[in-house]
């Protein structure tokens, strides 16, 4: 073995050193290590292995000058096991001089590859093994105290850019993991540094707001704010509420956006400060919520409210008034006006009563309890029935029945059908008060039948025609709210239909008319 110089070990350290510097790749770093190491010690085979840091099983991570078969007897080393253990449970430097004599685990493969000796090198970084330099001998090589020294010293610089790589990775792992949190948040976020430039927006915010985050980034919130203006109602005041929000981040106020693009919702903005780990500010962050919904909820349940108890309050003063009357003792009231006075409280009744049934089905619709007994249905006698019962109710009103001659079968709740087409009529005739024809019909498509109904009334707009089956939905003029209604038949009705496998809608034209159809599957 030629004497190796001073300055070739130095030459040996600078190399690694410098590689570690260089670069951030791990395994460019200990293949360059190794080789190098190989080179100053005058050898050609060696090995090192990287610990899983939390089995402790040593890794074959780089090899030089073994064969296939060594790399896959040596590819996973458990902790415990002979040399290698040895040399991680010392954290030093171990040196076998003769394998043949040796007891180790490895003996037999390293014999098989021709070694004789070898070192196991531990590879320290802050007191903690991260892996292991195997150097095998093809002699009997007795390593010096020099060897010795300028391996550790090698081990030191290689642990270190294990570690260095480990601290990378986790560092790594961790903003993946960060990211990907950020990215599924259902909620929009937004974080702004602390000289007031956007430094994150999420997917979400970007969906919300209708910005992408590229044009947000860097910029301060008054760009932000411009950018908002275009998207969101009533600007100004948003822009200075956001700012005294801003100012007032302790308390984490919170600021509703009525946003017109890119879409209308309402937009709920939760401002918080942000600190570092010394309670240092860094910034604030803005969760956005979508309350759309909930505000749409709060809506109808104060509609709710209003239009029942109205509702309820008609007809209730007019039985309570009318009973009044009647049992006032200084009047004596003839037979007709008695009957016509009954006759009032009993239609109010069944006013009150229907008004009651429609609440209770729909919070079976909305509780999913809403129970159909669909059995082969025979629709004309339903038909007839509910027009013979409307027309005796209204004289001003001609309605009429066209059927075709042999109505089908449809596969329906008798009763439901019947509560869906008395809503119908009743509509028809409510909606055209100057009186006019009302014509029910009926139509036999491929595997259904289409029941319309058809007024020649007051009509409807192209953008209420959207929302008459919405639950409490009126159209709000003096015509419609002359007529009373809770605005929850048309809801009933499409949520029987669809109950039964059918279909509800209407066509309208304002001044001249609607027809409501809807399908009912045919009986099997
Ligand atoms: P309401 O109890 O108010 O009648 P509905 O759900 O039955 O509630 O109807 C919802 C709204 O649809 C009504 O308020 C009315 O404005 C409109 N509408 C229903 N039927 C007709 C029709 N035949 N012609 C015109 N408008 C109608």
């Amino acid at each position: 073995m030629p004497k190796r110089t001073r300055s070739a070990e130095l030459a040996a350290l600078t190399t690694i050193a410098a590689q570690v510097n260089r670069t951030q790749d791990l395994d460019e770093i200990l293949r360059g290590a190794l080789q190098t190491t190989l080179e100053v010690i005058g050898e050609d085979s060696g090995e090192i292995f990287l610990r899983d840091q939390e089995t402790g099983e040593l890794i074959l991570h780089i090899h030089q000058g073994v064969s296939a078969a060594f790399v896959s007897a040596e590819a996973v080393v458990g902790e415990e096991e002979c040399l290698c253990g040895l040399a991680i449970k010392s954290g030093r430097f171990l040196v076998v001089p003769d394998m043949a004599s040796h007891p180790a685990r490895s003996r037999e493969a390293c014999l098989r590859e021709g070694f004789r000796s070898c070192i196991r090198l531990p590879l320290l970084a802050r007191g903690e093994v991260l892996g292991l330099l195997n150097i095998q001998s093809r002699e009997s090589r007795r390593f010096t105290a020099d060897d010795e020294e300028l391996l550790t010293a090698i081990g030191h610089q290689i642990g270190i850019a294990i570690a260095n790589a480990q601290l990378i990775d986790d560092a790594e792992k961790r903003r993946a993991t960060l990211d990907s949190v950020m990215h599924s948040l259902v909620d929009g976020l937004i974080l702004v540094d602390k000289r007031g430039r956007i430094a994150y927006i999420n997917p979400c915010a970007e969906e919300m707001l209708g910005l992408p985050a590229r044009a947000l980034i860097g910029q301060t919130v008054e760009v932000v704010d411009r950018e908002m203006a275009g998207r969101v109602a009533r600007p100004d005041q948003v822009i200075a509420r956001l700012r005294a929000a801003a100012a007032d981040l302790q308390n984490r106020p919170t600021v509703e956006l009525v946003m017109t693009a890119p879409v209308a919702r309402t937009l709920q903005a939760r401002f918080f400060p942000i600190h570092d780990a010394g309670g240092g500010h860094l910034g604030l962050g803005l969760l956005l919520r979508d309350i759309t919904r909930e505000k749409e909820l709060d809506e109808m349940k104060s509609q709710l409210l209003a239009t029942v108890s109205h509702e309820l309050r008609t007809p209730l003063a007019s039985i309570k008034g009318f009973a009044t009357t009647l049992l006032r003792q200084d009047v004596v009231w003839d037979e007709n006006t008695r009957r016509e006075f009954l006759a009032i409280i009993d239609e109010e009744s069944d006013r009150l009563s229907e008004l009651i049934g429609n609440l209770l089905d729909m919070s079976r619709i909305e509780a999913g309890t809403l129970r159909m007994e669909p059995e082969a249905t025979d629709l004309g006698p339903i038909i007839h029935e509910t027009v013979a019962k409307f027309q005796v109710m209204s004289q001003r009103h001609q309605i009429q029945v066209s059927l075709p001659p042999a109505l089908p079968l449809v596969w329906a709740d008798p009763r439901r059908v019947h509560q869906v087409l008395r809503n119908l009529v009743e509509n028809a005739i409510k909606y055209s008060p100057q009186g006019g024809p009302i014509t029910v019909s009926a139509q036999v498509q491929t595997d259904r039948v289409q029941v319309s109904v058809a007024d020649r009334g007051i009509g409807l707009e192209a953008q209420q025609l959207e929302r008459i089956f919405d639950r409490f939905y009126q159209v709000d003029s003096a015509s419609t709210r002359k007529v009373g209604g809770s605005g929850l038949g048309l809801s009933i009705c499409k949520a029987i239909v669809e109950a039964l496998g059918g279909k509800i809608w209407a066509e309208s034209q304002p001044g001249l008319g609607s027809t409501f159809h809807f399908t009912l599957p045919l009986a099997p």
